[in-house]
């Protein structure tokens, strides 16, 4: 009889491009998958429900695709350090697989569940897996982690990148050995639930439709659909946040619902099929972003201190406003400001916020308004369908100022902003609908008369835009000497 594996999901609730998984069914075809529900992230004060949400989907859509390879996927509420090695010694798996993280919490969790699996007797195996290039893989000249994007990138683009594991190692994960009957019922005894629980008996309520469906064939599909057209004209189109310019595989990269080598291919065959330099060049900005994602990573991981608080020293004691009352506001979409408003209430009503309005209104609230960072870093966490704590923290220090960059004093202004990438008034008008008869010119400047605002049940602007950010400046050099 083959020996039984247990495959840990994490970020990588898919069964194909998963260099763990695959590990695991090269070794053995009795291989189920588990997933564990932590209550450590689930109870953090930080968690979005159209997150919770749509990782519920991806996991209904892993159970099904387990059982049809022939496996299942059991999952447990417990203490990661607890429930699995108790999961794995109740149905006598011979080895846990799991796929690293790059998180602090992660990597503590790990090695506490690493610790009480080699005490059960319990063979471990890890992977890189979420990242085409491993942070232990890229260093600078001197050998130290980068804490610039532009080297980092260099050689990044220049390493050679793997194939999707499936074509490497395994065709398919079809005819899986699942557990017997009555080691599904000592799975069922030590805690593994018959039921999936949803997002709503998890605690998290969310009504709207999810607008990014979960799963890995809809993230396929969503890759097929970028490929086909939107990323021949990324370079541009990307910037406006009316127009439906981005790939929308943020959700689906944080979770795992793909693989980063299957997302790579991809590009990499429309680059070798296109004579286009133009179009060469599209393809090559959106590569760009995911290496983006990967210095972010690699950055979190090299240097966990960023969650907790600015790369930059200075930055600790910076005398930040943090006005309770204009906080409210910013968070609301009522800060007076048409484009930082539409921004907000898209993120409020959809969980999703374009990345150019991302900027907008990171850069307002820190730079306009003077509330530190972290207070918008969480408000994103606890909103986001794709909040990633790298991506999210790498974002907000960059737009703070107090991040890695060598030029870090950028303040956007809202006004110009949105007259370049709004400059119809389109996105505005969705998203702040009282302002929908309100003349575009006027709509972008923000030049609408008190008279017209109160009429219009519009709030004025909570802060003077000039004033605030020579206000900024001030403090900024401040602190810089
Ligand atoms: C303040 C702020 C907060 C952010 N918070 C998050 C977050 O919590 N989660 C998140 O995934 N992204 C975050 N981003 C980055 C970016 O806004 C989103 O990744 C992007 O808007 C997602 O849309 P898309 O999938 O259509 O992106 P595309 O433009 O299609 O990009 C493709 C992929 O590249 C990655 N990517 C793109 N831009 C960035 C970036 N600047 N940093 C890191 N990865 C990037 C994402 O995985 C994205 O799916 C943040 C940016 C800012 C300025």
């Amino acid at each position: 009889m083959s020996d039984l594996i247990l495959f840990w999901h994490r970020r990588d609730l898919r069964i194909c491009d998963n260099i763990g998984l695959a590990a695991a069914r090269q070794q053995s075809p009795k291989v189920v998958g588990i997933f564990c529900l932590d209550r450590a992230i689930l109870d953090r004060d930080d968690v979005a429900p159209a997150r919770v949400k749509y990782m519920i989907g991806c996991l209904r859509n892993l159970q099904q695709r387990y059982r049809e390879a022939g496996s299942q996927l059991l999952v447990i509420q417990d203490e990661p350090s607890r429930g699995i090695p108790k999961l794995a010694t109740a149905i006598n798996a011979k080895a846990i697989f799991w796929n690293w993280d790059v998180e602090p919490y992660a990597k503590q969790r790990d090695r506490a569940v690493l610790t009480a699996l080699q005490q059960a007797g319990i063979r471990v195996e890890n992977f890189w897996d979420q990242l085409l290039h491993s942070p232990d893989e890229l260093r600078s000249g001197t050998g130290q982690p980068y804490t610039v994007y532009t080297p980092f990138w260099k050689n990044w683009i220049a390493k050679p990148k793997a194939e999707p594991v499936e074509t490497l190692a395994i065709t398919s994960l079809k005819q899986l050995t699942g557990l017997t009957a009555e080691e599904q019922d000592n799975a069922n005894r030590s805690g593994a639930m018959q039921l999936l629980p949803t997002a709503k008996n998890l605690g998290f309520i969310w009504d709207n439709p999810l607008v990014i469906e979960p799963g890995e064939d809809a993230a396929r599909q969503k890759l097929t659909q970028f490929c086909d057209r939107a990323i021949y004209e990324y370079q541009e189109q990307r910037n406006f946040p009316a127009a439906n310019g981005t790939s929308q595989l943020s959700a689906a990269l944080k979770f795992g619902a793909i693989g980063i080598r299957t997302v790579w291919q991809a590009t990499q065959t429309l680059m070798e099929n296109c004579h286009s330099e133009e179009m060469q060049a599209n393809i090559r900005t959106w590569q760009q972003e995911l290496a983006w994602r990967e210095f972010y990573q690699h950055a979190m991981y090299n240097f966990p201190k960023l969650a907790d608080g600015p790369y930059r020293e200075p930055f600790k004691n910076f005398p930040w406003d943090d006005s309770e009352q204009l906080f409210q506001a910013w968070c609301e979409g009522q800060t007076g400001y048409p484009i930082v408003d539409a921004a907000m209430r898209q993120v409020n009503q959809i969980g999703w916020m374009h990345n150019r309005c991302r900027m907008i209104v990171a850069s307002f609230l820190t730079k306009d308004l003077i509330i530190n960072w972290q207070r918008g870093e969480k408000y994103f966490m606890q909103k986001l369908i794709d909040g990633d704590l790298s991506a999210n923290n790498g974002g907000w220090q960059w737009s703070a100022s107090s991040g890695m960059d060598p030029k870090p004093l950028r303040i956007f202004n809202p006004a110009s902003q949105a007259q370049k990438f709004d400059p119809e008034g389109e996105y505005i008008r969705h998203w702040v609908p009282e302002l929908r008869g309100v003349d575009t010119k006027l709509l972008l400047t923000g030049n609408i008369t008190p008279l017209v605002r109160k009429t219009l049940g519009y709030p004025e602007p909570i802060v003077d835009h000039n004033l605030q950010q020579r206000k900024f400046k001030e403090l900024y050099n401040e602190q810089k000497t």
